[in-house]
């Protein structure tokens, strides 16, 4: 039952979520189960990790047969699943070398010591500073929060570490002017995700990555939450044209579970020596098969194609709700990552819409988020918008 699952978990656990008062117990496809036998339309999706929706045939498979085969060994040795996926991701983006971690934190703390080392060993002791966005979401570590450009996280954690500089986002005269010679990196998400579905302009990252050549300044892209083909295209970056020295990735990579990856360009990845780096667990056998299998149906399901579908209707639907109920501000986003900002919180309808058995999101206090499975139907679609709108029409403005 939720409510005895519950109340343990509140004995045992450390009070760092919201959780309400529900217990998931079983996934299937865009569909959840909680421990008292409802179901709900995922719109969530594990907050954009269960790309292919749950107990996806081959990913299971996969997961399976790599489990009763060799779990994990240590990275002393050559893991194929490892050299597979690696494989798979450089020859399907501009990157060509991968470290693998275990969340999108660990790839982003991996492409901040990168870039130091990469900025002092091109340009001399001094260069390891690195500009952020505000309203950025880089991760809960230290160096990641540090990164991260939104006060709320980092409120009773100082000290932070020091070379970070935050801007505007989308506004390249005040990232220009930040730039000194002790600029190692630039570190920006291409659609800044937890931060209010912001989406990056497309003049403006072709300014940056111009401005990074210029300068010999890296362009790091946090891709955790855009990439994997949340967007549309297998990595966002690929729609502005704009390609990075450094990438990461994590979230929908595994479908679920624990994995984050670091990419760069040769003549940065090169910067990394043995010793250098490490994971104990980035990149085991277990989640490479289970990233593997994932993006192999990507390819072979095409997804991209649904994505791009279903992202149109979907956003047509969101944008004639905006049409019809004066609270919803502005529709925006890309492919399936897209967003509702409203003129109030978001968490009343939230919780609304559960009660329902819809889980979308509420990020930002005001901007409902929407991050469905990337094979939803356009029946699933109807069915979430048909009871949006019911949840809508009980909102007072
Ligand atoms: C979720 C997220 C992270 C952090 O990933 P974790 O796996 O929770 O450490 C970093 N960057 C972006 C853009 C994210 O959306």
């Amino acid at each position: 039952m939720n409510e005895d699952i519950k109340t343990k978990g509140q004995a045992y656990l450390m009070n760092t979520f919201n959780r309400g008062a529900i217990c998931m117990v079983e996934g299937q496809g865009s569909y959840l189960k909680d421990a008292d036998g409802k179901q709900y339309l995922d719109f969530l999706a594990g907050i954009a990790v269960n790309a292919l929706g749950h107990n996806h045939p081959k990913v299971t498979a996969a997961i399976a047969e790599q489990a009763a085969k060799l779990v994990h060994c240590s990275n002393f040795y050559w893991i194929e699943p490892q050299v597979q996926l690696a494989e798979k991701l450089i020859t399907n983006s501009v990157l060509d070398k991968v470290f693998f971690g275990n969340s999108g934190a660990e790839a982003n703390e991996g492409a901040i010591k990168l870039a130091r080392k990469y900025g002092r060993e091109v340009h001399g002791e001094g260069c390891y500073e690195i500009i952020t966005a505000d309203n950025s979401f880089h991760g809960r570590t230290l160096a990641t929060l540090t990164a991260t450009g939104q006060k709320q996280f980092h409120k009773d954690y100082d000290p932070f570490l020091e070379g970070f500089h935050y801007v505007p986002f989308n506004d390249f005269e005040a990232l220009a002017a930040k730039v000194t010679e002790k600029t190692c990196a630039i570190l920006l998400e291409p659609i800044q995700g937890e931060g209010g579905v912001y989406v990056g302009d497309q003049a403006y990252l072709q300014q940056v990555r111009a401005l990074c050549d210029e300068k010999d300044i890296l362009l790091i892209f946090d891709e955790v939450q855009t990439g994997m083909g949340r967007t549309g295209k297998l990595f966002a970056y690929e729609g502005y044209g704009v390609e990075p020295d450094v990438m990461t990735l994590a979230k929908a990579l595994g479908n679920g579970v624990p994995i984050g990856a670091l990419l760069a360009k040769d003549a940065v990845a090169s910067h990394f020596k043995p010793g250098d780096h490490g994971s104990t667990f980035g990149g085991n056998p277990l989640v490479c098969a289970a990233a593997f299998a994932t993006i192999q149906a990507i390819e072979d399901e095409n997804i991209l194609t649904n994505v791009n579908e279903m992202g149109n209707y979907f956003e047509g639907k969101l944008v004639a709700f905006k049409e019809k109920y004066d609270f919803i501000l502005d529709v925006r986003g890309k492919g399936l990552l897209l967003g509702m900002e409203l003129a109030m919180k978001g968490a009343d309808i939230v919780a609304k819409c559960l009660e329902k058995g819809v889980i979308i999101n509420c990020t930002h206090d005001t901007v409902l988020r929407f991050l469905p499975p990337l094979n939803v139907t356009s029946a699933e679609i109807d069915k979430a918008v048909a009871v949006m709108d019911e949840v809508f029409q009980t909102i007072e403005a």
